[in-house]
């Protein structure tokens, strides 16, 4: 399969630290961390994890209100089982990127780490570039460095 992992939207995660620009780094379940700050963020499906944990039997609607996640976004995490995974699911879902068998979210673990692992790289690429201090909000820069692996 010819495409690029880093192409992948992967509900909306962080990964440029808000407070001071450093490489957002996966922790899991959704949650990341800046490695320089040490400040956390989550994405979309961490946001929505959290929010549930605390309050179970929420509707699309509250989840909604509560953490930004449009209902679209809440439903399709519902739909992959992101955010009901029992140790009897059946695997009806399959990687994005080897298609490999999966019990739940989209790719399998390997992938998964491979994927965070390279956003993590790209992105201290492009702070190296950009300099200290200099955060920018848009991810324009990204494809730019696509061809230097
Ligand atoms: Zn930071
Ligand atoms: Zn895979």
């Amino acid at each position: 399969m010819d495409r690029n992992i880093l192409d992948l939207d992967y509900y909306h995660r962080p990964k440029v630290c808000k407070l001071c620009g450093g490489v957002m780094v996966f922790k899991g379940v959704g949650e990341y961390q800046c490695e320089d700050c040490k400040a956390a963020e989550y994405d979309d499906y961490g946001k929505v994890r959290h929010f549930i944990e605390n309050h179970r039997g929420a509707t699309a609607a509250a989840i909604e209100e509560a953490t930004g996640v449009s209902q679209r976004t809440i439903r399709q995490m519902l739909r992959e089982s992101r955010l009901e995974v029992t140790a009897d699911s059946r695997a009806f879902l399959h990687c994005e990127i080897c298609n490999v068998s999966i019990r739940y979210g989209r790719f399998c673990s390997k992938c998964e780490t491979n994927y965070h692992a390279a956003v993590e790289l790209q992105q201290r690429k492009e702070k190296q570039l950009r300099g200290f201090g200099q955060a920018t909000k848009g991810q324009e820069g990204s494809k730019r460095f696509d061809r230097n692996k």
